[in-house]
C-alpha cells in the first residue's frame, strides 16, 4: 500500500461560488445572524416550521435555510388568528 497523505479538507471551487452567491443575499436582505429587538426569523411570517430552529424562509427574495434567531429587513409579523 502507497505511503502518501492525506490532504486537508479545503474549500473547491464551487463552495466559492456558492459563497458568492450567499453573500448577495446577506447583502440584499441585510440578512443577521441575531435578531433585530423582537424581531425575528422565528417569529416572521415567512418562516416556514416555526416549531424548529433551522427552516426555510419562503419570502420571495430569499428562498433559502435561515436560522430562528437570525433577521433580515423583510421581516413581517404574523398576522393575529
Ligand atoms: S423574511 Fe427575513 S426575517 Fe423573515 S424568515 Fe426570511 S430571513 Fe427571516
Amino acid at each position: 500500500m502507497a505511503d502518501y497523505d492525506i490532504p486537508p479538507p479545503e474549500p473547491k471551487e464551487i463552495d466559492e461560488k456558492n459563497w458568492l452567491e450567499l453573500q448577495h443575499f446577506i447583502e440584499r436582505a441585510v440578512l443577521r445572524g441575531h435578531p433585530s429587538g423582537e424581531e425575528k426569523c422565528g417569529n416572521c411570517l415567512y418562516y416556514l416550521d416555526t416549531d424548529s430552529d433551522l427552516t426555510y424562509c419562503w419570502h420571495p427574495q430569499l428562498r433559502i435555510l435561515v436560522g430562528d434567531e437570525w433577521w433580515c429587513q423583510w421581516w413581517e409579523a404574523i398576522p393575529e388568528g
